[in-house]
């Protein structure tokens, strides 16, 4: 019944977990899900309140540009401009994304054609891989290992692969494995494409999720990275906006207009009241982003505080809200975590296969949740 293009995508790990989480609700235990990638968190109230009088007024009750209003990609630059010393033309160098998901998603249809291999790094947010299979691209895993501070070894890829590559996928701050890049790896992989010509797609998703003083770069910091590459951004983990949909595409305006002319066949553009409640994220304070990465430092704290005095290897990380954390095995680790002691983690292995002997928490729970967890986690025999 389906198509040889669905049949082809990976089976989800996550949607098995997710069906074992509530199999194990319905019995009654209390779950501790430390699986969920998305923040507990409320949107900040200034926010909220924009968006209900965004709501209320009838000019935004109708078909978006697809581009995004002038005054979201205008917000957008000047945030770009304040946060990161990068300069963007508002009309021809940002674009509204429902989300950066809907960026990642959509781009290869623009640049790769059946059989062009897409670089994607493994473990990793596993929409790199399916929308290069959608768009009917090979799929080069770049490992990511610890060895090599979970960067990719760009010098490790095949020629014949290198010759045809279209893009190239990257993510710092990382998902999965909580690592961040240094700024010189920014300049490697612009020289890198330059050299391959290839389309590079950074995704920083995560880059106001940061500690102990850490501030993530932009991508587009690196000398001539808007030559070669865009940046995909969202309002999602930094304003607890995930429901919101609603992220940006930012920097080579080639590139962009590739992405938006699939965009404009395929949706139809943000929700105007939306795009008003980000500006208000945008542009007004940001003590809230703050006052959330000091919540997570907290539970990191806690989290690796409690599984180090177990026994456990594992590091405090500068930045998301992930820890990884390695494993004899991660499916077992996994499996006995949530059957034995109620708690929902991620195995590495479900973000690709140099994830395995890993796996994955989200301090998206309370203090007070994770001190439970690490109670529980004591009791188990190992
Ligand atoms: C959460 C996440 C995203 C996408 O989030 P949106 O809500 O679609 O903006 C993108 N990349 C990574 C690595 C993420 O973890």
């Amino acid at each position: 019944m389906y198509s040889q293009r669905l049949e082809n995508l990976p089976p989800y790990l996550f949607a098995r977990i997710d069906a074992l989480k509530g199999q194990k609700r319905r019995e009654g235990v209390d779950v501790i899900d430390l699986g969920v990638g998305d923040p507990d968190l409320p949107t900040p109230d200034h926010i909220v309140e924009a968006m209900i009088r965004a709501v209320k007024d009838p000019k935004n009750h109708h078909y978006p540009a697809y581009e995004g209003i002038a005054a979201y990609r205008d917000a957008v630059a000047a945030w770009y401009d304040n946060r990161f010393s990068v300069s963007l033309d508002p009309a021809s160098e940002v674009v509204a994304l429902m989300g950066s998901k809907d960026g990642i998603a959509h781009i290869p249809e623009a640049f790769v054609n059946p059989g062009d291999y897409v670089l994607v790094p493994d473990p990793g947010y596993p929409v790199y891989k399916t929308s290069t299979l959608f768009a009917e691209g090979k799929a080069h895993l770049m490992p990511l290992l610890e060895e090599n501070n979970f960067l990719p070894v760009l010098e490790d890829i095949p020629a014949e692969v290198l010759k045809r590559s279209k893009l190239l996928f990257f993510n710092y701050p990382n998902n999965p494995t909580a690592a961040i890049a240094p700024e010189r790896f920014f300049d490697e992989v612009v020289e890198f494409a330059r050299e391959h010509d290839l389309v590079v797609v950074h995704d920083n998703a995560y880059s106001e999720i940061t500690f102990d003083g850490y501030r993530a770069p932009s991508f587009l910091q690196a000398d001539g990275a808007k030559e070669v590459g865009v940046e995909m951004h969202s309002l999602s983990k930094t304003y607890n906006m995930t429901g919101w949909r609603i992220g940006m595409a930012v920097g080579n305006p080639e590139i962009l207009a590739g992405l938006g002319r699939v965009k404009s066949n395929v949706d139809s553009g943000v929700f105007d009241a939306v795009q008003e409640a980000a500006i208000t994220a945008l542009t007004g304070p940001q003590q809230c982003v703050a006052d959330a990465c000091a919540v997570y430092q907290e539970r990191r704290d806690t989290l690796v505080k409690g599984l180090s005095e177990l026994g456990y290897d594992v590091r405090a990380p500068k930045a998301t809200f992930y820890v990884w954390m390695p494993v004899e095995d991660c499916m077992a680790t996994a499996t006995q975590f949530l059957n034995e002691a109620g708690i929902v983690v991620t195995p590495g292995v479900g973000f690709g296969e140099s994830g395995d002997g890993y796996v994955r928490f989200a301090v998206t729970r309370s203090v007070e949740r994770i001190e439970e967890a690490i109670e529980r986690i004591g009791r188990l025999r190992r």
